[in-house]
């Protein structure tokens, strides 16, 4: 990644710059002494802040006293302005933007483990990619276009961090999409002639110039391999993420934005989100002490924090609530009696490592009749030295991966009949559809399991060996698809449910850990529009949002060490 220039002015922290006006919510400045919402809908925090005194691992920001304070939230019913439930990539990425581009006093996020992307953003869980649209040919060049500016978000993010840490979390390699045989090598040609005028940095690779970038996927003991193979190839741009370190970044610098406002940022880990409730223009949200990965009984969080000693609270008052909890979002609004059109389908993915045998990334030719993406090859962010091929597709009914327990949430959100059963039979009465679910089951046998893959993987690295071939274990999660129950559809994309003004519920399947900024500003306009916060639109768009064509990069300010 390229620093910043040297020289750059250093970041003013965003609660000492002049914020924009309060929005309301068509978006127009409402006039002078007008609220852009009643009252009691501004009021949020100090009353109830005893309350708030952590309990379970918990990181607090200083209390916020100063009436003059930007966006100060006054004594009154609720105990945060935005509660985010869930601390993976997409939750986080939010309480990011909201931190920094908003003058909101109060913010709290709350997270089941005791630590931040322990479920799909953890970094052993998903592929670490950047799904951009210009490698993976399933995408139409329409939705290319749009994952492109959303995918760009994060590439613009990491450049405003500091070098050390935007290393962890973002990287630059080679990415290539193969196709094998005449019919895929057809294809890829047309895709080229398609997709590069929008996607400049896209090459055409003949088998020769693959053999340059890529040896093993070309050659076999040092000769081209037999049949004809052609690829589309991006030398150089951000590639791969850790999903896990990206997600601790957002965290850390939403923090430095509250700190520096005196604004609050309350962190629950370890606290379970039980349910959620409308309660007039709030929501009350009931809590409870959880268990699971990096759980510190005592209550001392990741990072030591003490424990105050005092009994953990039990329900917060927040002014807007977005849930951001994977297939558990659907789950939480199911008990509220939304989001029952639709039913859940986990599908989960497991790798295989090999010995370190590729340069970049290669992708392949997707079979436009399979639903989930094809294998592909990845050198894995954490484990130099190593390659992971995966990910598999296999129907597990489970809503979090490798927590046997999940299996009664699965069966709440399932709401299995008719129209769900319909959905399964059109999936098992395509040939190649059935075909692929019993091989990806296949996958997952001992003996067998490993020999069927090798088959697969060859098509990468056609002198691939099984011995090479070994099992990631405790890798791959799970793939929230939804099924829509009226439309009797597998949906691929993400869902969100806008259960109520100020609730909603997201659901993200792959690739949200790409789209996750974009999601999130999505939510900020929701929340700006609402609850009349200042937000700094000029400025999110020109540190995140990559400028039109053609047009010149505006300098970012980089964030403090
Ligand atoms: C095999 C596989 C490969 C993938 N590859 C890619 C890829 O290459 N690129 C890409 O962009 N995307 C990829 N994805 C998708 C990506 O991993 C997810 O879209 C992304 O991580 C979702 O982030 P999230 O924050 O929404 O969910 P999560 O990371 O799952 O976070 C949700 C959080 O909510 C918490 N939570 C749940 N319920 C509660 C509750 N009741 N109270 C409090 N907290 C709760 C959970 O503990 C969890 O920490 C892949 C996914 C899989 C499974």
């Amino acid at each position: 990644m390229e620093g910043a220039a040297p020289g750059a002015p250093r970041r003013e922290a965003l609660a000492a710059q002049p914020l924009p006006e309060p929005q309301s919510r068509t978006g127009r400045v409402p006039p002078a002494g007008q609220a852009p919402q009643d009252r009691r809908m501004r009021q949020c925090g100090a009353r109830r802040r005893n309350a708030l005194t952590p309990h379970r691992p918990s990181v607090q920001l200083p209390l916020q006293t100063d009436p003059a304070l930007p966006g100060r939230s006054e004594p009154g019913d609720c105990d945060t302005d935005v509660l985010i439930v869930g601390g993976g990539v997409c939750g986080t990425a939010l309480l990011f933007e909201l931190a920094r581009y908003t003058d909101l006093g109060s913010l709290t996020l709350v997270e089941r483990y005791g630590r931040l992307a322990q479920v799909n953003s953890k970094a052993s869980s998903n592929s670490q990619t950047i799904h951009c649209g210009d490698i993976e040919t399933n995408y139409t060049l329409e939705k290319a276009l749009s994952v492109q500016r959303t995918a760009a978000m994060i590439g613009r993010y990491a450049d405003l961090l500091e070098p050390l840490v935007r290393d962890r979390c973002v990287f630059r390699t080679p990415k290539l999409v193969l196709a094998v045989g005449e019919a895929e090598c057809r294809l890829l040609r047309e895709r080229f002639s398609l997709f590069s005028p929008h996607f400049p940095a896209m090459e055409l690779l003949e088998a020769e110039q693959i053999a340059a970038w890529e040896p093993r996927v070309a050659l076999i003991a040092g000769e081209l391999r037999p049949e004809p193979i052609l690829a589309i190839g991006i030398r150089h741009s951000p590639t791969a993420v850790d999903y896990e370190a990206l997600t601790a970044s957002f965290v850390e610098e939403a923090r430095r934005e509250m700190s520096s406002g005196r604004r609050r940022l309350d962190l629950r880990l370890s606290t379970l989100v039980r349910r959620i409730e409308p309660e007039g223009e709030l929501f009350r949200v009931e809590l409870e002490p959880s268990t699971g990965p990096g759980s510190l009984p005592g209550g001392a969080g990741p990072g030591g924090e003490a424990s105050t000693g005092e009994p953990p609270p039990t329900v917060l008052r927040a002014r807007h609530v977005v849930v951001a909890a994977g297939a558990h979002s659907l789950l939480l609004a199911q008990r509220l009696g939304f989001g029952l059109e639709y039913s859940c389908l986990p599908v989960a993915g497991s790798f295989y490592f090999t010995p370190d045998l590729l340069n970049g990334k290669v992708y392949t030719v997707q079979n436009d009749r399979l639903p989930f993406a094809a294998i592909h090859g990845d050198p894995d962010v954490r484990a130099p030295g190593q390659t992971r091929f995966g990910p598999t597709a296999l129907l597990l009914p489970l809503l979090e991966r490798y927590r046997p327990s999940s299996f009664w949430d699965f069966l709440k959100v399932l709401r299995l009949d008719r129209a769900v059963l319909a959905v399964l039979w059109q999936l098992f009465g395509v040939a190649d559809i059935r075909n692929y679910i019993l091989r990806n089951l296949l996958f997952e046998l001992p003996w067998l399991g490993r020999r069927l893959f090798l088959a697969d993987a060859r098509k990468i690295v056609p002198s691939l060996q099984l011995s090479d071939l070994r099992p990631a274990r405790g890798y791959g999660g799970i793939r929230p698809q939804l099924i829509d129950r009226r439309s009797r559809r597998l949906l691929l994309g993400e869902i969100r449910i806008e259960a109520l003004p100020g609730l909603s519920f997201n659901v993200t399947p792959s690739p949200g850990g790409t789209c996750c900024l974009g999601n999130a500003l999505r939510d900020l306009e929701t929340i700006v529009a609402r609850l009349g916060c200042r937000f700094d639109r000029e400025r999110l768009e020109r540190e995140l949002l990559p400028p039109p064509s053609g047009g010149v990069p505006a300098v970012s300010e980089p964030m403090a060490a």
